[in-house]
């Protein structure tokens, strides 16, 4: 085993991404992790925070100086490009996420990028913001955002509309898709010379919202075409329960997935095999919010009992979760034992039977390895 702490955060996370040898698990966010607590702390508050790139810059920076994560997010909204494409924006107040105020299209063929998409308020804050943070911390994993083009249809059009468009017209959501991409493609690439190490690509493609069969013929070519423009590892996040689509999302060629603990952490894994990392298995409410550092330390085990590449938060954090449990995931991290647990053996195991079974394309490989060990005995 290597020791432990010799790599740097950013290293760290590059490495887990691809699947690499690591001296302990990352810890990160992909998505939001600021409360109100570290608000209070750096003295920087939403709703300045979503658009002031000083400001912006600050809060993010929180979860490596006082929490310890190997990662630092801009921005925190969703909203960012969507305020860029002309949607008129409440961005909220301390407690309040910022909202679009109304929807402004009912036809792709009403939508219109800006020419000046990457100058606009919400956009040129975020690439500011990253460029004050690569300057500072150049050895910390800077984590960019790009919200694709289902969240983008759903915040532009409604959610509702679009949902009624897929059932009955899915060559308008394929050419809101299309019209879309563009801007998701110049934001991000605006963001990887800005300095960024990583992207948080989330789209709002969750079961319930979006059938597996319709990741698949709409929205998983989407993600192939922007994951060959932009030039840095791409982490996909979706909220909710994604066990059907993990093929497809497998498919489309992300790295690495952030999935939401409504999938169980082993289930993700055996489902995953060693085709993607996963970054996620901390659960917002049970742990972080309703829980104790305790709760969390054993939530973090769990995953990383499971074979989980980056430990940390699965969806945007509520805003009221303590400091404590928090940086309890990273104390976890930098605690857990691999040596002695039978989990990690386990997980060890599996990673290993999982890599070979992807390789041969044999999937009754742990079936036919423990008839050898009975043999065997
Ligand atoms: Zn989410």
């Amino acid at each position: 085993m290597p020791n432990k702490e010799k790599m740097t955060p950013k290293s760290r996370v590059l490495s887990a991404i691809y699947g690499g040898r690591v001296d302990r698990a990352p810890v990160g966010g992909v998505t939001a992790s600021v409360t109100h607590a570290l608000m209070d702390e750096v003295g920087v508050s939403f709703p300045e925070a979503h658009t002031d790139p000083e400001k912006m810059a600050k809060l993010a920076a929180a979860s490596y100086e006082i929490l310890g994560f190997d990662t630092i997010k801009v921005p925190f909204s969703v909203w960012n490009l969507t305020g860029a494409l002309n949607m008129p924006m409440d961005w909220g107040t301390r407690n309040k996420w910022p909202d679009g105020k109304k929807i402004i299209y009912t036809d792709p063929s009403e939508i219109t990028v800006p020419s000046d998409l990457l100058e606009r308020e919400s956009t040129s804050a975020v690439i500011e913001a990253i460029k004050i943070l690569r300057r500072k911390y150049p050895d910390v994993c800077i984590v960019g955002t790009v919200m694709s083009t289902v969240t983008q249809s759903y915040n532009l059009f409604g959610t509702e509309n679009i949902m009624r468009m897929i059932a009955t017209a899915p060559d308008k959501m394929k050419e809101i898709c299309r019209i879309l991409k563009e801007p998701v493609v110049e934001y991000a690439q605006a963001q990887v010379r800005a300095g960024i190490d990583v992207l948080d690509f989330a789209d709002h493609a969750t079961g319930g919202l979006i059938s597996a069969e319709t990741y698949r013929d709409i929205v998983m070519p989407v993600h192939k075409e922007i994951l060959s423009r932009v030039e840095c590892p791409l982490v996909l996040h979706i909220c909710g329960k994604t066990d059907d689509r993990l093929d497809y999302i497998i498919e489309a060629g992300f790295p690495c997935f952030n999935i939401d603990t409504a999938v169980n952490n082993y289930q993700a894994k055996y489902l995953a095999k060693d085709r993607i990392s996963l970054w996620g298995g901390i659960s917002n409410i049970n742990a972080l919010l309703m829980g104790t550092p305790e709760i969390v330390r054993e939530e973090t085990y769990h995953a990383l009992d499971a074979g989980f590449e980056v430990v940390g938060v699965e969806c945007t954090v509520p805003l009221q979760v303590k400091t404590e449990n928090l940086i309890a995931i990273v104390e976890a991290s930098k605690s857990y034992d691999y040596s002695r647990r039978d989990g990690q053996m386990l997980a060890d195991f599996g990673r290993g039977l999982a890599r070979a079974a992807a390789r041969s394309g044999n999937d009754n490989l742990l079936a036919e390895f423990a008839k050898t060990l009975v043999k065997t005995a």
